[in-house]
């Protein structure tokens, strides 16, 4: 395996590949949620190229790119272990020759970002097309894989590979979850004992909304308010439901509902998201 951090090495190796290559583009530490990309990659192409890199772009002035978590041994010896070809892990300097501002980005329209996390996030998924487009430019991959734990952004790629005719294969991957349910997430770093406990209620109120659809017998007000009941101790930043290929609103729940939730912890503010198909 190759950890390659910058262009003109990257372009290099990639040059010198044969066959197929799947690109698996991450922020790092690295938990069983990638693993699981990274794994349907190397079984799927002949070539895995991992990308880590917290992108600068893609975060708020007041978000968490300083204290993002960064455990790049573990996350190379992971990759290794796993069949990776590539692991690229370029500095925000050999990413961007300038500040955000002077870049040329890619933009999704208003009617993909004006909801959901693009909405308490202005700009976020900006600077999510933009390092997307480049690594798909970087690498000539023929397939990229990404999870449905960050839905919102799947749809939002989907759209610009079809919007912009990137020849790319975009390949969506399950939710990978603890035993009791948590959705995994390199943010559950920041979790307290206790937050991790409350955390769970946000899984718990999909997997009830699951259930009482299957039953036939669940309203959206009747799912909200289960869900907030359940999320008492969390502050709800939304709890939404939109057709799972449109990402258009639903007002009533069926089978091709999205549910959708994104809420805070109450001592160390994490933000967590998490979705189901009901
Ligand atoms: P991140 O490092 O958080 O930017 O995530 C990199 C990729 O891993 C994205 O496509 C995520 O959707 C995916 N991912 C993160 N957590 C999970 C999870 N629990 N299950 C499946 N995919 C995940």
């Amino acid at each position: 395996m190759k950890i390659i951090k910058t262009i003109e090495e990257l372009k290099e190796e990639i040059s010198k590949l044969k066959g197929s290559t799947g690109l698996v583009p991450t922020m790092g530490a690295l938990h069983n949620g990638h693993k699981s990309l990274i794994d349907k990659s190397v079984k799927e192409n002949d070539n895995t190229v991992v990308s880590i890199f917290v992108n600068p772009i893609q975060f708020g002035v007041n978000e968490d790119l300083d204290k993002y978590p960064r455990t790049f041994e573990a996350d190379c010896k992971l990759c290794e272990k796993s069949g990776v070809t590539i692991v690229f892990a370029p500095t925000p300097e050999v990413m961007y020759s300038s500040s955000k501002d002077n870049l040329t980005l890619i933009c999704p329209p208003y009617s993909a970002v004006d909801k959901l996390c693009g909405k308490s996030r202005p700009g976020h998924f900006d600077g999510v097309c933009s390092v997307v487009a480049k690594l798909f430019n970087l690498t000539h991959a023929k397939r990229a894989y990404f999870g449905q734990k960050d839905a919102q952004q799947l749809f939002i790629i989907q759209k610009m590979v079809k919007d912009l005719n990137f020849d790319i294969e975009i390949v969506p991957c399950p939710i990978v979850r603890e035993e009791d349910n948590l959705a995994l997430s390199s943010r559950n770093k920041y979790l307290t004992q206790d937050e991790r406990k409350i955390a769970l209620s946000i899984s718990q109120s999909l997997f009830e909304a699951r259930k009482l659809v299957e039953q036939n017998i669940a309203t959206k007000r009747a799912i909200v308010d289960n869900s907030l009941a359940l999320m008492k101790e969390l502050d709800v930043e939304y709890i939404e439901f939109v057709n799972y290929e449109t990402f258009e609103f639903q007002n009533e729940v069926d089978r091709n509902t999205l549910m959708l939730i994104a809420a805070r912890t109450p001592i160390s503010k994490t933000r967590l998201i998490d979705n189901m198909k009901l």
